[in-house]
């Protein structure tokens, strides 16, 4: 991709089967916000997160029967022909419930450990030992993630005072960014003398500041070859949590840093959870790292549009293709690549729909009530009257099923086209 920043080269690590870091592509990850003993409810959440393209999904693992019910979530996955990898993410207690429910390790395919909240002293080194020892125990990685609510204070606490003592010392937030940095680090290195392979840690550290996180990531993508999981932690809700993130993440991920993404939103409540694995995808195909769902590309609509019928269109278009993606990306692999242009009116319609692979330009104010089809930058047909939103659909779908790979389907709108 012209003017991308190839990645950083890394180790590779695999969890479940996911290829992370090396040349593999950026992988989108979500977390649950199930209580994960509630099996039922968490296996729902996975496999709608993992429909909508989260290619891991994190558990908290908090109590022993959370512990206890996360074999059962990964085998009532399985049951379903889900085999979206599970991470575990284990806070205060974690090295208790491994003891007490070793299954839980060996059906994860990832630990996430917090280093800040391990424990304090020697207690610290010996419950990390603990998880450590289960991860090489049933050969899983371990992302080592650290976070600026949690970091380890006795750490931060030396940092600060090594500081203080500096002729010079430097400002508080510049020591917590390296405490952060020193303590994923630092941890690494200790599972490594525990025995954890070099190919089996990634590291992230997330803070909630868009500036705090990429002089962070920058600073460790400069002092390791791990893989990294990047995230604004507490993004927020709504345009916020979607604009913060996106701002951190773009300019890491343009500078060829990140193996990994997840967006921390907040969900509204009753929200959809796999909202935020649709904007990591967003974050990555807008900036051209990769393709998930064809894009719709749409005009904003001014006062040239007469009515709200063109949102519609494109709204409905939009679901329409995230909808087929599921059996779309089996049988008809590539179609992630295609463009559909949606516009409001000839003053860019028509301009835009060459450009796309299939475009449509809707009636502006004062226009004639036709809408011109443009397929490969070729005008085809031009629609007109009240069907012009399943015809146009229509002719989307025979153009996947002609350019992508031909799969019969009985009822299949395609075969609809050619009444047009
Ligand atoms: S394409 Fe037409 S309707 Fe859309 S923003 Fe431009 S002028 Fe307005």
């Amino acid at each position: 991709m012209v003017g991308v920043k190839s990645r950083r080269a890394t180790r590779l690590v695999s969890i479940g089967g996911i290829a992370l870091g090396g040349d593999a592509p950026i992988v989108v990850q979500s977390m649950t916000n199930t209580d994960t003993a509630d099996v039922g409810a968490t296996v729902t959440q996975v496999a709608a997160l993992a429909r909508a393209g989260s290619e891991l999904v994190r558990v908290t693992v908090n109590t022993a029967e959370a512990a206890a019910a996360v074999p059962r979530i990964r085998d009532r996955l399985a049951a379903m022909g889900l085999a979206v990898p599970l991470v575990g993410d284990f806070h205060f207690n974690g090295h208790r419930l491994l003891t007490q429910h070793p299954a839980c390790a060996e059906a994860l395919a990832k630990l996430r450990i917090n280093p800040g909240n391990v424990g304090h002293g020697r207690k610290r080194d010996e419950q990390f030992a603990t998880l450590i020892a289960f991860a090489v125990k049933y050969n899983k990685p371990v992302r080592i993630g650290v976070n600026w609510g949690s970091l380890d204070s006795e750490l931060l606490g030396r940092m600060m005072d090594d500081n203080a003592k500096l002729s010079q010392p430097e400002d508080a937030t510049v020591v917590m960014r390296k405490a952060l940095v020193a303590s994923a680090l630092e941890s690494a290195a200790q599972a490594h003398e525990l025995g954890l392979g070099n190919d089996k840690v990634i590291l992230s550290c997330k803070v909630s500041g868009v500036q705090d996180l990429i002089a962070v990531y920058r600073d460790l993508s400069a002092r390791c070859d791990y893989p990294l999981h990047l995230g604004l932690t507490e993004a927020g809700m709504g345009s916020k949590g979607i604009v913060a993130s996106t701002a951190a993440m773009a300019v890491l991920l343009q500078e060829g840093i990140g193996d990994t993404i997840r967006v921390s939103l907040t969900p509204e409540p009753n929200g959809d959870r796999t909202r935020e694995v649709v904007v990591a995808q967003e974050i990555l195909q807008t900036m051209g790292l990769r393709s998930f769902t064809p894009l719709v590309i749409a005009c904003p609509g001014c006062g040239r549009t007469t009515s709200t019928f063109f949102q519609e269109l494109a709204e409905g278009i939009q679901s329409y293709l995230r909808a087929q993606m599921p059996h779309w990306r089996e049988r008809h692999p590539g179609v992630e690549e295609m463009r559909v242009a949606v516009m409001g009116c000839v003053v860019n319609g028509p301009g835009e729909s060459k450009h796309a692979n299939i475009g449509i330009s809707l009636p502006g104010s004062g226009e004639n009530p036709v809408a011109p089809v443009y397929v490969d930058g070729v005008k085809t047909v031009t629609l007109k009257g009240a069907n012009i939103a399943a015809e146009f659909q229509a002719l989307v779908e025979h153009y996947v099923l002609k350019n992508y790979g031909v799969g019969e389907r009985k009822n299949s709108s395609a075969a609809k086209v050619n009444e047009l």
